[in-house]
């Protein structure tokens, strides 16, 4: 037996997550990316056609005389819930994340966990009805706080201390009779961006969500890095170089009391009454109150003060950034949130702080960009989350015993794996 068969024996699922990964690829290239024999591949196959989870099709282009493997997407579907301060996504993939249905949701307030999750339950129910959907294979669901991601409950969360400790993955679990993964936001934006975004097939990234609060997602060889406590990326607190703001949190310079939006809220609030900015304080006079949009219209109105805000909210992001591009490494920086909003003026300034404060290998091929899928990172993310779980080695079996299904090729159950 070659060597190298022994060293990597790879499972069905392995050889179903390349062609997963690939959308289309013949068995040749599947030889090439897992570099195993022929004949195993050849079997691995074979057992996913009887199995019914892929189809083999003629290519499209004539001249290519190989058949093309896909994966059947639409034998299934999962779903991918994100949770904004009030505004609730839900998306509804098939299989090969193709999307079947995509809704928004306003909610009144989710302080109170029972009802917020009772409605977010009631609208997945109503939106899987009127797509005839009976079950559902999986759900994945980005929350915006701190997560125990083993135990899918909240850990603590700041504004809404309800919900420490609910029983969120038990609760959908439950309801849905299917497996279920609960993280946080920034995470499942991560692996949302690096699924179809901006960062597709790039296997070590940081995504930087700038909102209210700021914090990273890590993608370390592909997966997101979790760390021993499941609270890595929160970056929000390191401190930024001689500021002494006062944070929430109770230390000192922290990032988010720099450069968050509830920050700059404050400090145009500040400018505007000071008289530093015409435009800002007239917008004061007129709402009572300012938000990082009101500086965005400044600045595209060229207010100087409002372009400054947006620069040093920037710099403070990327000096902190440096010392993770120095740390970790990361091929791209990709930012996202409502702050992203601020656009080129704000991604320049974040990047002008990078580069001068990180090592020159580190940043000699570093692409920092603003978020590609925008709001869809987070469902996606979230249906990529419980999609890569279901379809791990570890769950593939289990998967396919809990399925139900039968297909035109078999029975799950006749094959084993
Ligand atoms: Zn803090």
């Amino acid at each position: 037996m070659n060597p190298k068969e022994i060293a990597t024996p790879y499972t069905t699922a392995q050889i179903f997550n390349i062609i997963r990964q690939n959308g289309e690829i013949n068995r040749m290239g599947i030889t090439e990316i897992s570099g195993v024999s022929k004949s195993t591949i050849s079997h691995q196959i074979n057992k996913l056609l009887k199995l019914g989870f892929i189809e083999e099709k003629a290519p499209l282009d004539s001249s290519q005389r190989k058949l093309k493997l896909k994966i059947r997407g639409e034998i299934g579907h999962v779903a991918g819930i994100f949770l904004g301060t009030t505004k609730l996504t839900i998306i509804i993939f098939t299989l090969d994340m193709r999307i079947v249905a995509e809704k928004n949701y306003f909610l009144d307030s989710i302080s109170e966990p029972e009802s917020c999750n009772r409605e977010i339950i009631k609208q997945l129910k109503t939106l899987c009805q009127a797509q005839h959907i009976d079950s559902l294979w999986g759900i994945g669901i980005g929350f915006p706080f701190p997560v125990n991601f083993r135990e899918g409950k909240p850990d603590s969360p700041p504004n809404v201390p309800l919900w420490h400790g609910y029983p969120l993955k038990q609760l959908y679990e439950q309801e849905f009779g299917c497996p279920v993964l609960v993280d946080n936001d920034v995470n499942v934006m991560a692996l949302g961006e690096g699924y179809m975004g901006c960062t597709q097939n790039e296997p070590n990234f940081l995504f930087i969500k700038v909102g209210t609060g700021i914090g990273a997602g890590l993608i370390v060889d592909g997966i997101i890095y979790r760390g021993a406590n499941g609270c890595a990326g929160d970056i929000g607190h390191i401190a930024v170089d001689g500021s002494s703001v006062q944070c929430h949190c109770g230390n000192r310079g922290c990032l988010e009391a720099v450069a968050g939006g509830k920050a700059l809220a404050a400090k145009a609030e500040q400018k505007a009454a000071s008289g530093e900015s015409p435009f800002l304080a007239a917008r004061l006079k007129a709402n009572g109150h300012l938000k990082a949009v009101d500086i965005n219209d400044g600045a595209i109105e060229g207010d100087l003060t409002c372009i400054q805000l947006i620069k040093d909210a920037g710099h403070a992001i990327g000096e902190v950034s440096a010392k993770l591009v120095n740390f970790f490494n990361p091929s791209s920086i990709v930012v996202g949130g409502g702050l992203s909003g601020f656009g080129n003026l704000f991604i320049g300034a974040i990047r002008e702080s990078v580069i001068r404060r990180s090592l020159h290998l580190a940043t000699y091929e570093l692409n920092v960009c603003i978020s590609e899928l925008k709001q869809k990172s987070g469902p996606t993310g979230a249906g990529t989350l419980i999609l890569d779980h279901i379809f791990s080695s570890e769950e593939f079996s289990t998967t396919l015993e809990r399925l139900p299904f039968t297909t035109p090729h078999s029975s799950a159950n006749s094959v084993q794996i």
